[in-house]
């Protein structure tokens, strides 16, 4: 009977036995890295992560985020480059504007959306964001734009903590 090869993830392969000349590898500070599938949400907003760095700690036996700014990275790119937004106007009565040709848009039809991208952050490998939120298709223009209500975009920061707790990642030693 044939023994089964099994392929390792390519990703993790390069992390772990890759070139020597690799940041992680010669560096104490990123010794036991691992990587984790992490997800969370908060009001309409989902978050999950895949492959985020993570420090296992031998002396508490704790993991923590590889990098304590990887959470504000990670929900930074999500507003600057991740999601197109559509942009919120008024103070009393709040009216939302197409990112991409300014129309005013009804946000009465958002329907949930998933947005996907990968980040690089410093030298770590890159990991994947996958975010589920309500969005709208501009009819002017028919440019996709998630829709976070006026004073909502604390979902977004809520989801991202949910999602390094879903699996008791500390995210600062
Ligand atoms: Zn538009």
């Amino acid at each position: 009977m044939k023994s089964e090869i099994v392929n390792p993830d390519p990703l993790a392969l390069k992390f772990f036995t890759g070139a020597e000349d690799m940041f992680w590898k010669r560096s104490e500070q990123y010794q036991n890295i691992t990587v984790s599938d992490l997800s969370g949400s908060s009001g309409e907003v989902t978050i999950s992560l895949f492959n985020i760095p993570i420090h296992h700690s031998a002396s508490d036996q704790i993991d923590y985020l590889a990098d304590s700014n990887i959470g504000p990275f990670i929900i930074e790119e999500i507003f600057q480059t991740g999601v197109n937004f559509a942009a919120i106007k008024g103070f009393r009565h709040a009216s939302y504007y197409c990112f991409n040709c300014s129309k005013e848009i009804n946000i009465s039809g958002s329907r949930p959306e998933t947005f996907e991208f990968m980040l690089t952050y410093k030298k770590f490998p890159p990991f994947t964001v996958k975010i589920k939120l309500p969005a709208v298709i501009c009819l002017n223009c028919g440019s996709l734009n998630g829709v976070i209500m006026k004073g909502k975009d604390v979902d977004v920061v809520q989801a991202v903590e949910n999602a390094f707790r879903s699996k008791g990642v500390e995210i600062k030693k």
